[in-house]
């Protein structure tokens, strides 16, 4: 797909050929457009496209095909620089202002994207404004490429070619209007409701949520909703949460921990409040055979999902738990899994990083030597879920592919992928 746009530049008459350099920095040019282009394909939370690529790999291709087609972009106007000096006319404002103030636009709104996105964090740069300013610096990015492919003219010299660039931009248009305005749009028409706020152990927070409709909201047990608390869904607030209910359940429930300006709100939300909630999202789901599932802290959402349906629907597969936290004291779902244990076929694991003096289960991390201690001997006979910190859920994984799981039946779940 990301080559469509080579294609079409270079089909039918083609003019003179340039020097090779010259040749290149179009070629790479087109490509990194194309590359550009499908960026939105992927970012724009298609469920036809996450489920058969998982949240994961969508985000883990949107960074690294991202730095691909900013170095092709930027290599353009570099090799035709090399090649001939002259084109240092086109940044010259005396001979055509609008295009040389876009063009510079473009060079310095590439090199701010791709610094933005690496050091976003290390910055501290907040991640709503982070989220604003990379999707309307990469939509102006794709915008001035196509004009400027259109204005120059060399390749894009005939009406049908023009027209494939044309509606190229216009199915980015759609994507971008259709996620940022259809969507919000159909979320405020279905609203919820916070019926309740519980907390939690370890400044965590469960909001339980009920539709304003009759119309169900069905999930599978592991998928996520985006979810925006506000009289509007048309708001830069809008994050992602794993649901902690049964999939069985028509009350919703997400659990969030404390950790920055939005969850640090749920303290204060109050029952009556409207939240709008998109989706559902996501392949980390519950599949058919018994499961192992290796999570920490706040990742447990989605294995509390799983252990919950399967309790609702009576499913008595084995389900083995290894559950990492910090203390006896800091466990989010202690009293829930308690009871699971009682109406599923659960073993649980509890793994305590700095546990009581009068603690003998396992301790410290979860690795490589606790999480092959507990493998079951008919080892791909089960599906391997991992969510957590980043460090245990490389280990975990890790471990599975050393003592030979199948990479098939592992799933990774990453709550940290931006
Ligand atoms: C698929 C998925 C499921 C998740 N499920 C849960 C869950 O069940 N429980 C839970 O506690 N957390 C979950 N998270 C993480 C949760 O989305 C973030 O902790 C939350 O958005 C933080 O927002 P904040 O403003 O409170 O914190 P901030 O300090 O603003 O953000 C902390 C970090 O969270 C991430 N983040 C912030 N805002 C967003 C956003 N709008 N979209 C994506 N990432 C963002 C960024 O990496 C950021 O650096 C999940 C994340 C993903 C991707």
């Amino acid at each position: 797909m990301s080559l469509l746009p080579l294609l079409v530049a270079y089909s039918g008459d083609i003019p003179t050929k340039r020097t090779l350099l010259e040749e290149l920095g179009v070629v790479l040019g087109f490509i990194g457009l194309g590359l550009f282009g499908i960026q939105f394909l992927f970012s724009g939370r298609i469920k036809q496209v996450a489920p058969s690529f998982g949240v994961d790999n969508i985000v883990q291709f949107h960074k690294e095909i991202g730095i691909v087609a900013i170095i092709f972009v930027l290599s353009h106007p570099i090799l035709l620089l090399v090649s001939d000096w002259e084109y240092i006319s086109f940044y010259d404002p005396r001979e055509n202002l609008p295009r040389a103030a876009a063009l510079f636009f473009a060079t310095f709104g590439m090199i701010a994207l791709l610094s933005t996105s690496l050091w976003r964090v290390s910055t501290g740069l907040n991640y709503e404004w982070w989220r604003l300013i990379h999707g309307v610096l990469g939509f102006s990015l794709v915008f001035i490429g196509i004009v400027h492919s259109i204005q120059v003219g060399h390749y894009l010299n005939e009406f049908y070619k023009i027209a494939f660039f044309i509606l190229f931009f216009g199915s980015l248009v759609y994507l971008l209007v259709h996620a940022r305005m259809v969507r919000p749009y159909m979320a405020k028409k279905d609203p919820f409701i916070i019926k309740e706020i519980l907390p939690r152990k370890d400044d965590c927070y469960t909001l339980r949520l009920e539709k304003k409709s009759a119309e169900p909201f069905r999930f599978l047990p592991g998928q996520f909703t985006w979810i925006t608390i506000s009289h509007t869904p048309f708001s830069l607030q809008q994050h992602p949460f794993s649901f902690s209910s049964s999939a069985e359940n028509s009350i919703l429930e997400i659990t969030a921990k404390r950790i920055g300006d939005f969850t640090n709100t749920w303290k204060y939300l109050q029952p009556g409040q409207t939240a709008f909630l998109e989706g559902p999202f996501g392949s980390f789901t519950l599949k058919e055979k018994p499961c192992f599932l290796v999570m920490g802290g706040i990742g447990v959402t989605p294995g509390i999902s799983f252990l919950k349906t399967l309790a609702d629907r009576k499913d008595q597969r084995k389900c083995i738990l290894i559950y990492g936290n910090e203390s006896w004291k800091k466990i989010p779902f202690r009293e829930e899994l308690d009871r699971l244990k009682n109406q599923i076929n659960l073993k649980l694991i509890h793994v305590l990083e700095k546990p009581d003096k009068d603690w003998d289960g396992e301790k410290g991390l979860i690795d490589e030597k606790l999480v092959t201690k507990y493998l079951p001997e008919d080892l791909n006979e089960f599906d391997y879920y991992i969510c957590g910190p980043g460090q245990m859920m490389d280990k975990a994984e890790l471990t599975f592919r050393k003592q030979g799981v199948d990479w098939r039946n592992i799933y990774a779940e990453r709550f940290d992928f931006v």
